[in-house]
């Protein structure tokens, strides 16, 4: 854990992070990312050293796994792991054991990156991008996306048999134990105390025994993180909430297929995929950082990708496995210049704005920094 080693706080710390570049528009958005990091380490006196890892479509071709061997042990080796995006048309066809997506889950097994933080976040300056009321808008959206990320049915037992009668018939199995809903919960917590101070649980209690345990174990927490204010939301309430006022949440936590479901919609709120970040972490405060966006294949090699979601993926990793709050600072600050001067990438293009390339972009986050 950098926090450590670190003695003196700002003077010359050598951090290492794994570059997991990925497929499509992953290399481009990565490589501004990095442009911004080393801005960070020139100006607060860091020094980031980077190791490229292969996963994805692009460990496909060249080692014909999307998860090689000695990728989660470069990664461990590290301080965080920056990821741009796997996957895309090319790997399609993949046999289901081989396709970038597998590479994905095997990381965060292999890693115990059980939290996935996803903070949606609208932007004043780009509050038109919103598909929701301007009077729904008006009121605000900052929320943090706690989603369980290693357990419940994506990783629960599959089987698929054939019956006498009624054809083939599969099964997904979504477990959970005690431990596992209860350090997710820790987090929740723990992060609503930095923010807020109000945790919403969601779950489908009134039909599911792992959401009645999950349920359970949160009103025992709630009891324990008694300053922080606690409700339970059905999460087909949820779904209707986030779009009908987003403000209300400040933490939302949930299991992993709900939580895949609502980080989705509570971005798109938003407006701006181009502009979210994300942040899985283990036990410890190492982590794997990535834009919430994915691969994007049909923009990628164009220079046109917004890097945003990327660099503030990057300010995720400075404050949450770096422990830089002041450097995840500045970055957060010169993206909310860039965009007060009204420079924007073409997803997020409007009238009156001046549209710029992903190295562009870069480049300015760069010179405010
Ligand atoms: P996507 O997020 O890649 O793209 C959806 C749309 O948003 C596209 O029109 C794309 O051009 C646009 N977009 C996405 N990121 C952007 C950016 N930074 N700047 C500007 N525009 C951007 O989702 P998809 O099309 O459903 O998936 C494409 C591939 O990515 C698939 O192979 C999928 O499996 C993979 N994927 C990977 C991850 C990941 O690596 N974590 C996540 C989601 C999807």
């Amino acid at each position: 854990k950098p926090g450590d080693w670190q003695n003196e706080r700002g003077t010359d710390m050598d951090y290492k992070i794994a570059l997991i570049r990925g497929d499509g528009i992953g290399p481009e958005v990565v490589g501004e990312a990095v442009k911004v990091l080393d801005k960070i380490g020139e100006r607060f006196g860091h020094t980031f050293t980077y190791t490229d890892v292969l996963l994805g479509g692009c460990a496909i071709d060249a080692c014909g796994t999307p998860f090689p061997d000695d990728t989660a042990e470069v990664c461990k080796a590290c301080d965080a792991v920056l990821l741009g995006a796997v996957g895309g048309p090319k790997w399609d066809t993949c046999p289901a054991d081989i396709r970038p997506e597998k590479g994905l889950l095997a990381i965060r097994k292999a890693l115990g990156l059980y939290a996935n933080l996803r903070p949606a976040i609208l932007r004043p300056a780009l509050a038109d991008a919103s598909p929701l009321k301007k009077e729904t808008v008006d009121k605000g959206i900052d929320l943090m996306m706690v989603r369980e990320l290693t357990g419940g049915i994506y990783f629960g037992k599959r089987e698929r048999y054939d019956t006498p009668d009624k054809g083939v018939e599969c099964t997904d199995l979504m477990a959970y134990s005690e431990m596992e809903i209860e350090r997710i919960g820790r987090r929740a917590f723990e992060l609503a105390r930095l923010r807020r101070k109000k945790v919403t649980s969601v779950d489908k209690a009134n039909v599911l025994e792992t959401s009645r345990l999950w349920r359970s174990v949160m009103h025992r927490l709630a009891e324990e993180y008694d300053d922080v204010e606690y409700a339970d939301m059905l999460v087909d309430n949820a779904a209707m909430q986030i779009v009908r006022d987003p403000s209300q949440f400040d933490v939302v936590v949930t299991e992993n297929m709900f939580g895949d479901i609502l980080s989705d919609e509570a971005s798109m709120v938003t407006g701006s995929i181009g502009m979210l970040s994300s942040a899985s972490l283990n036990e410890t405060s190492f982590g794997l950082y990535e834009p919430s966006h994915g691969s994007a294949p049909d923009i990628a090699g164009k220079n046109i990708a917004n890097p945003i979601a990327t660099v503030l993926s990057a300010a995720m990793m400075l404050r949450y496995s770096l422990d830089l709050d002041q450097e995840a600072d500045a970055v957060e600050a010169a993206v909310k210049k860039v965009l007060s001067d009204g420079y924007r990438t073409g997803d997020i293009m409007s009238e009156g704005c001046t549209q710029v390339s992903t190295t562009q972009m870069g480049d300015l986050l760069v010179e405010r920094l």
